[in-house]
């Protein structure tokens, strides 16, 4: 098995969805090719003196439903295919969730770890400043993603509406409370994985009660996931970072785990465990629920057969490769897929946009009743439609959500004339 590339991934599952949705080639090559790919570059004085350059990009993948929506990632192995899977997984997550936005992505190929305050601030500033013509309230609304936050989001705002002189507090969600953000967003994407997970655990092992999980990633997706299921009275066994995991069969104790990260860097720290483990054997626990919140392709044809879990919620963006959900599918392991079990975030950006353009009106309680309500809702949809549609033996519940998601994708383009 050699290097997998997310768009190529992406793409399989596009064809998997238009042939049975009964389209020709011509809606695939119409959805495989994004609208518009902008690289820019991203050049940063760096504390030492010294000019670096970075290279990020933006991806528009598909606007039939909307202005393009989707965060911004950090990170050292970022590529522009990676992003432009990322965009179209994006279109596909806003279609299902009957959102009415299109998708799209960012990145900038830089380690944030390794960036000073000010080295991060003048990264994003530079980045959003060469965007600012592909950005906007109605055009393209970025968010967070990986090794951005809300700070990120705020020095958009600020870069954005110094260039076009006004104050766009809606071109970016996710910003802090002060500046138009709800408090919600900051943990919504880990609170619907817990809310979907609930869901599939409901149908699939009669309950969240009890269950255990195993959490890979404790960042913003994987703490707040962790954190809500222990709350909802799941047992939460083992956890892990890039460092490395922790496992207690006992339970951890999930808040005491991110007070940890907070504080230490890392959940290796975290002393209350029977042992450490490899983030390898975390995706292998005998465990209900696995929960990989972390990054791409961890979840592979390799490691697939040795795959325990009953049920896989996915927090992270196209965690399981293609062939390894066919391996999974035949074991009859339940997945909740990414563009279902992580839209929370960009549901709850939906509440802050829309809040943002009347002024402000929201309160945490109908934002957090908002949220819920649209995941369980597009949960049972998706549920059924795999049920009453599709042979549940043979094929997967991201097929139904595929389903769902690419057909009223396409049924926009035809009334817009596209198709
Ligand atoms: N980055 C998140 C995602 O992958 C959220 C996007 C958004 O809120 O626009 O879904």
């Amino acid at each position: 098995m050699g290097f997998v590339d997310p768009y190529e991934e992406a793409k399989k599952q596009l064809r998997e969805a238009v042939d049975l949705l009964g389209y020709g080639v011509e809606v695939y090559e119409a959805l495989a090719v994004p609208e518009r790919v902008v690289q820019v570059k991203v050049p940063v004085r760096m504390d030492d003196g010294s000019l670096r350059v970075f290279v990020g990009w933006r991806v528009h993948h598909n606007s039939a439903l909307g202005p393009y929506k989707g965060g911004v990632r950090y990170h050292p192995e970022a590529t522009m295919n990676e992003t432009i899977a990322l965009s179209m997984w994006m279109t596909w997550k806003c279609s299902l969730m009957g959102l009415p936005y299109g998708g799209g992505k960012g990145a900038v190929r830089v380690d944030a770890l390794r960036l000073s305050r000010g080295e991060y601030e003048r990264v994003s500033r530079a980045y959003f400043s060469a965007l600012s013509r592909f950005v906007g309230v109605d055009l393209d609304i970025p968010a967070p993603d990986l090794f951005t936050n809300p700070q990120v989001m705020s020095w958009y705002v600020d870069e954005y509406s110094r260039i076009m002189g006004g104050q766009y507090f809606g071109v970016v969600t996710g910003k802090p409370e002060d500046l138009g953000g709800l408090r919600v967003r900051t943990y919504a994407t880990g609170l619907g994985v817990a809310i979907v997970a609930r869901e599939v655990a409901r149908r699939v092992i009669g309950g969240i009660e009890g269950a255990t999980v195993a959490v890979q990633g404790y960042g913003n997706v994987g703490s707040n996931a962790a954190i809500f299921l222990e709350e909802m009275g799941a047992k939460v066994v083992a956890a892990s970072d890039i460092y490395g995991g922790i496992y207690n069969s006992k339970g951890l104790s999930t808040r005491e785990v991110k007070e940890t990260v907070d504080k230490t860097g890392s959940v290796i720290n975290y002393d209350k465990i029977e042992r450490k483990i490899s983030n390898e054997e975390l995706l292998t626990l005998d465990v209900d629920i696995l929960v990989p919140a972390a990054v791409e392709n961890v979840i592979t044809e390799r490691n697939a057969p040795e795959v325990k879990a009953k049920i896989i919620v996915e927090g992270a963006n196209g965690p399981t490769t293609v062939e390894a959900e066919n391996i999974l599918t035949e074991k009859g392991t339940v997945i909740v897929p990414d563009i279902l079990a992580n839209a929370g975030g960009v549901v709850t950006s939906h509440i802050e946009w829309v809040n943002n353009r009347m002024g402000g009106w929201i309160t945490e309680e109908e934002a957090r009743r908002k949220l819920e309500e649209k995941m369980v809702n597009a949960f049972k949809a998706t549920w059924n439609y795999w049920e009453t549609k599709l042979d549940m033996k043979k094929q997967n519940m991201r097929t139904a959500a595929y389903l769902i998601a690419v057909d009223r994708v396409v049924k926009a383009m035809k009334l817009r004339g596209w198709l």
